[in-house]
């Protein structure tokens, strides 16, 4: 099985993904923990790319072809042969970051989704959970994080990702039995029960 998290600065995103692989271990589940971008040697590399530099180093349309390289590479490297061996994947971000992200300037939700099957055969998750807060919430817990609310890609403000908490509701009303929206909010225990929960139709 595929599932990949989702969610917005400061959601609890990788201390959730953490939690939830060690359950499933805890229920002889291989389990392959990966992340995007990245995830494989060539995606790393381009996630270098990506995050470092100045912000406006890439340009819309080459920033959304570099995730999609890098996705490409992630996939047929990491992605699949797990998948063949009957591990599961949990990926911190995939597919659908890049639809909220780089899918609502200059470009579209189709043509991520194109880039998509051009580079990865449009390979989706089994399920996707985008972890969401509330936005006073969220906004406090980016401050604590990075000391600031500009985002490592560019400027982003607030508005900025309150438009990506709207694509992330669009997708799980769109495709309800991929995605499914799961509060971040309360102890990270009782997050990961409700991730859990989730996935209840997916556990052998
Ligand atoms: O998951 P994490 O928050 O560490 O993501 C790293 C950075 O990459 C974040 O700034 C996120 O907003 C950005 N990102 C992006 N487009 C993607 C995936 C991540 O802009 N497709």
């Amino acid at each position: 099985r595929f599932i990949s998290l989702e969610g917005g600065e400061g959601v609890g995103k990788s201390t959730q993904l953490r939690a939830l692989s060690a359950a499933l271990r805890a229920r002889g589940i291989d389990v392959v923990e990966t992340r995007e971008p990245g995830g494989s040697a060539g995606a790393e590399a381009i996630r270098t790319l990506l995050l470092t530099g100045a912000a406006d180093r890439w340009s819309q349309r080459a920033e959304a072809l570099l995730f999609a390289a890098a996705r490409a590479d992630h996939v047929e490297k990491t992605i699949r042969p797990a998948l063949q061996r009957g591990s599961w994947i949990l990926s911190d971000r995939f597919v659908d970051s890049s639809r909220a992200y780089q899918g609502m300037g200059e470009l579209t939700d189709d043509d991520i989704l194109t880039l998509h099957r051009i580079g990865s055969a449009g390979l989706l998750p089994d399920r996707t959970f985008a972890l969401t807060l509330p936005e006073a919430e969220a906004e406090r817990r980016a401050h604590m994080r990075d000391g600031g609310d500009t985002d490592r890609i560019g400027a982003r403000d607030s508005t900025f990702h309150q438009r990506v908490a709207r694509s992330f509701r669009g997708f799980a009303s769109a495709e309800s039995d991929r995605v499914r929206i799961v509060d971040a909010s309360g102890a990270a225990q009782t997050v990961t029960m409700r991730l859990l929960q989730g996935l209840d139709d997916l556990l052998p």
